[in-house]
């Protein structure tokens, strides 16, 4: 068997334990161990999970010991060991990391709280997979472009984006956070367009995206409405329904499954028992699908603590050449992580 690509995670907190988790069941990929600043109830979930534990970001390792929590090394350690390293510290925090991988000559994936040139690339499978090849350094996109990223370039292959339109109704916080808000109030962005189209550019640079975002007093998901303007339209809004559920990495939910919202969606999550009941998938409902002329609409829903860990795993495989194509590379990450992966193609151009 071909030697598996040594992976270590630096920041153990939403995305970083998922991540790990994801490489730790990946056939070409081992995960050598994940870092963390404090000790806490996920650092001994770490090695009740048997994932060795280094301390980083001036953590100090006295502090895990009298907490009894057993670690490995520093940071240093870790990065002498691995080819590359998946960082998933806070929003900024990436940047200043970016520093220590390069002095090590280590290889290294961002999350989408850094800008885009804190790598070579952005990343999003579905979007831009080949761009990975060879690169020292990628970014992959924050949740919310990740969700518009897939869509968008399944929907631009399949018949043409003219322009899309999206505006992004954006949870408060995640579910562990109890510091943000708001509790009772609905906050537009003042920020016009918002971030999220121009960095979905980062990935695909072509596409005619605008957006404008508001948040709202939730933690469960993140729901988009999108007003999209077709170049060539198929027949009838249920071939667009057909085409997207037939995708990898989209989850679409029929009439008859009575999900309403984003609530019945984390009690699907809840009943599958993915770990940490998540759902990698971007949501569609048949019903919020409608075709008017060239106008698509249709609403999606993100979670935001998941959605980007497939495409932390893809971004690997990208970078160090392990898979032809981005449906060789989402078919085993997707098989490992108990995604449905029978049926789902990705369609010709
Ligand atoms: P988090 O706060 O849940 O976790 C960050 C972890 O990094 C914490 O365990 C923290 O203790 C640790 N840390 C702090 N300083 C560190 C340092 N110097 N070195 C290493 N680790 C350090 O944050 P998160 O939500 O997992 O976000 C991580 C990244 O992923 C950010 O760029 C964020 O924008 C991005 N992201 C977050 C979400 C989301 O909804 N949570 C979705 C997509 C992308």
């Amino acid at each position: 068997m071909a030697k598996r690509i040594r992976v270590g995670v630096n920041g153990f907190g939403t995305i970083g334990k998922r991540v790990a988790d994801a490489v730790a069941r990946q056939p070409d990929l081992e995960l050598i161990g994940v870092a963390k600043t404090r000790p806490s109830f996920e650092a001994e979930d770490a090695i009740r999970r048997g994932y060795p534990l280094y301390v980083s970001g001036g953590g100090d390792r006295a502090a895990f010991a009298s907490a009894g929590i057993a670690t490995a090394g520093t940071l240093d350690d870790l990065l002498s060991d691995v080819d590359v390293i998946v960082d998933a510290a806070p929003d900024k925090v990436g940047r200043e990391n970016a520093a220590l991988y390069r002095a090590k000559g280590i290889r290294a994936i961002f999350q989408g709280g850094e800008k885009a040139d804190v790598a070579q690339a952005s990343f999003n499978a579905m979007a831009n997979y080949a761009v990975g090849h060879d690169k020292q350094s990628l970014r992959v996109v924050s949740c919310n472009t990740t969700g518009l990223a897939r869509a968008a370039a399944l929907i631009d292959r399949s018949w043409g984006v003219e322009s899309w339109d999206a505006t992004i109704v954006r949870r408060a916080a995640d579910p562990a956070e109890s510091k943000k808000g708001p509790i009772n109030g609905i906050l537009p962005t003042f920020q016009m367009p918002s971030h999220h189209g121009p960095d979905v550019r980062t990935v695909l640079q072509d596409l005619p995206i605008t957006t404008l975002a508001v948040v709202v007093p939730t933690t469960l998901m993140h729901v988009h409405v999108n007003r999209v303007r077709l170049r060539h339209p198929p027949a009838n809004a249920a071939e667009i329904a057909r085409t997207l559920a037939a995708s990898p990495r989209f989850r679409l939910f029929r009439g008859w499954e009575r999900v309403e919202g984003t609530p019945q969606v984390m009690e699907f999550a809840r009943d599958r028992g993915l770990g940490h009941n998540d759902v990698m998938e971007n949501v569609l409902w048949e019903e919020g699908i409608g075709l008017h002329g060239a106008d698509l609409h249709f609403f999606q829903a993100i979670h935001q603590e998941s959605i980007v860990v497939p495409e932390n795993v893809d971004a690997i495989r990208s970078m160090f050449s392990l898979a032809p194509n981005a449906e060789a590379s989402m078919a085993i990450t997707d098989r490992a992580l108990g995604l449905l992966v029978e049926g789902k193609s990705i369609p010709a151009r």
